[in-house]
């Protein structure tokens, strides 16, 4: 997945690849379930170029709150800009470093190829949500016995209490309790 940088030599060429699935290692986050399109512009200025467009395919991931597997589509737009990673000491290391503070959508590519597994698999990481839900409305897994919720009510009552956490709490409360003077 290297863009061979010597490759292109126009100012501006297109870049479109779809890539299978199993391209794409499994991830404790998320799994890539359809094919991944990768379509772009490559804006070339000497040494430096521009990558502009998009990645889309589709997720699956667990529902951060009844754990079920749902998917969730991808349509990850980027706009990134490369430039050879200047490896000598002196100014153009110090004008590196200025471009780095100033400008957080430059990044730096090695050997004359830009690592476009990297690209996507940020792209896929940026959509997956903080919170991932197969639905708003998920009511989730019983705290007690762990049946879904969604799929049917168990017989547990509410405000049932651990038993472990009762016997805590119990001990927490004699500690506090004042004591008699003789
Ligand atoms: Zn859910
Ligand atoms: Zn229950």
């Amino acid at each position: 997945m290297l863009l061979d940088l010597n490759k292109i030599h126009a100012p501006r060429e297109r870049y479109e690849k779809v890539y299978a699935p199993g391209a794409f290692s499994a991830d404790d986050a998320f799994r890539v379930v359809d094919p991944v399109s990768l379509a772009f512009d490559i804006l070339k200025d000497k040494r430096h170029f521009q990558l502009a467009g998009t990645v889309t395919t589709m997720l699956e991931l667990p529902c951060s709150r009844c754990l079920e597997p749902f998917r969730t589509p991808v349509d990850g737009r980027f706009d990134l800009r490369y430039q050879p990673h200047t490896h000598a000491a002196g100014s153009g290391h110090e004008a590196e470093r200025q471009i780095e503070e100033d400008d957080l959508s430059t990044a730096f590519y090695d050997n004359d190829e830009i690592d476009l597994g990297q690209l996507m698999r940020e792209q896929l990481y940026l959509a997956v949500p903080m919170k991932p839900l197969c639905d708003s409305a998920c009511r989730g897994l019983c705290p007690v016995c762990g049946t879904n919720l969604n799929r049917g009510a168990c017989e547990c009552r509410p405000g049932w209490e651990d038993p472990r956490f009762a016997a805590l709490k119990a001990l927490g409360t004699r500690d506090q309790e004042p004591r008699t003077k003789d």
